[in-house]
């Protein structure tokens, strides 16, 4: 048998001993890659992956190996590298025609910069939930490296950190053509600077960032416990700052939350102007859209977009992404859709929220941390239990809108007090714990069935 057969049989042995949604999430993508006397190498598509099959399954994975190889001590996981999902986009961006209309050049970056020409500020709604992140933008495109230095910007994922930033580069690009501006993203630069480091051109990869007017670097969270990246934009920062030239940082989260920070570091970031993005508002969303729409030239009936803007919470990448599929559908059937036929296309992507019930949400979450449910219910204070619980309560409360009494009655009578401290920490805790959060994102697409 050879490696990939193998790897296969152990698979579909694995698959009997748990839940199908937990297989698909975790074993999806995996492969057996190398074999070495007592050891196995598999390969993995994330860390998120990788951890969980070490924390959870890794005893399951090894028995089931030794059925086939009893020589096998030890297991290990690595990170594949993944080819960029991009192309696929391409491609069939380039068989449709009409889509050609839909979508912006996505992949287009100035070889310069760095910087996309799309992220502008003519396409960019301002409302209450970024409006001081707005301000601050123009004002510093006004002062560049006198006023707000650095410019901090943090925010939830899709709510126009990349655009705002990038919008800023891109407006000093056109007013200022002499100035040095570069755009990166915290995991390119350090890319960057591992190879600079391999090929022994550090110099040159300093000089370049080091050279900036404007250094704009997108998801500085990243650099979480990562020394060598930390220290090179310290050093940076620094060279840029005694000259008065402009550093625009955002992130996931404010400065204070960004774990294992050094502290000089986090002083620097903190040594300027830090401003959040919020979520927008209903009347908000629905301004997006139109200015999408107009970008395209397309109309759509108002209670549609309103919706759109009513149905898909807290996200303008999904808003955009559910406007983009519903007018690729409209084209594919020459008509405009109704009321009706966008909730249908849109259903997947949206919260059923009458077709599952509490018990189900509770069935899926127990599954998940491989709890039996009826535990969830029990009075104890076992720390697993607990934990799967409030996670629980979480979802009630977030996705299903659930009042507190009524989540304390489905948990066996818990006060509505229990509820609401459970639903708090969990939401403080999204804020600040990327593993949880990337949890909940597999939790829930078990639960609303999209694995
Ligand atoms: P983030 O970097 O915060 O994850 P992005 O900047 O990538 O979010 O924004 C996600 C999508 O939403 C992008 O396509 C962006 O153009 C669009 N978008 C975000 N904010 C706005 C806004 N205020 N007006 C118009 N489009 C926006
Ligand atoms: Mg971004």
């Amino acid at each position: 048998m050879d490696t990939k057969d193998l790897w296969r049989q152990i698979l579909s042995e694995i698959e009997l001993e748990i839940s199908p949604a937990n297989f698909a999430t975790w074993f999806k993508n995996t492969d057996l890659r190398e074999k070495q006397n007592d050891q196995m190498l598999i390969s993995v598509p994330n860390i998120f992956v990788k951890e969980w099959l070490e924390d959870k399954y890794c005893k399951l994975i090894l028995k089931t190996t030794r059925n086939h190889l009893p020589e096998i001590k030890m297991i290990n996981y690595a990170i594949a590298i993944q080819s960029p999902a991009q192309p696929q986009i391409h491609k069939s961006e380039e068989s449709h025609h009409a889509k050609e209309q839909l979508t912006f050049k996505e992949s287009y970056v100035d070889p310069g910069t760095n910087l996309n020409p799309k992220y502008t500020f003519e396409n960019f709604v301002v409302g209450a939930f970024n409006e001081l992140a707005y301000a601050a933008g123009q004002a510093i495109i006004k002062n560049l490296g006198l006023l707000y230095n650095p410019f901090f910007v943090y925010g939830g994922v899709g709510l126009g950190k990349t655009h705002l930033i990038q919008a800023i580069g891109n407006t000093v690009k056109k007013q200022k053509t002499s100035i040095k501006i570069q755009y990166i993203s915290a995991e390119k630069f350090f890319k960057e600077l591992i190879e600079a480091i391999q090929h022994g051109e550090t110099n040159l990869f300093k000089d370049k960032y080091r050279a900036c007017n404007l250094l704009i670097v997108d998801d500085i969270q990243f650099i979480s416990g990562k020394n060598a990246i930390q220290e090179e934009i310290f050093h940076t920062f620094n060279a840029l700052y005694e000259n008065n030239n402009q550093i625009i940082f955002s992130s996931d989260r404010p400065p204070a939350a960004i774990h294992n920070l050094e502290e000089r570091v986090r002083s620097r970031f903190e040594g300027g102007l830090i401003v959040d993005i919020n979520t927008p508002d209903f009347e908000t969303k629905l301004a997006i859209l139109k200015s999408k729409l107009r970008e395209k030239n397309i109309e759509v009936k108002q209670e549609i977009l309103e919706y759109l803007a009513k149905t898909i919470k807290d996200n303008i990448r999904e808003l955009e992404g559910a406007l983009n599929s519903i007018l690729s559908r409209s084209y594919l059937f020459s008509k405009e859709l109704t009321l009706e036929e966008v909730q249908k296309t849109l259903s997947k992507n949206i919260k059923p929220k009458k077709v599952i019930t509490p018990k189900e949400v509770i069935q899926c979450v127990a599954n998940f941390y491989d709890i039996p449910a009826k535990n969830l219910l029990e009075k104890t204070r076992r720390k697993e239990i607990v934990r799967a619980r409030q996670i629980a309560m979480y979802i009630l409360r977030e996705d299903f809108n659930a009042s507190l009494p009524f989540i304390g009655q489905k948990f066996g009578g818990k006060d509505h007090t229990t509820v609401l401290y459970a639903c708090e920490k969990i939401k403080n805790e999204i804020k600040i714990n990327e593993r949880l959060r990337e949890e909940l994102k597999y939790l829930k697409e078990q639960l609303y069935n999209i694995v």
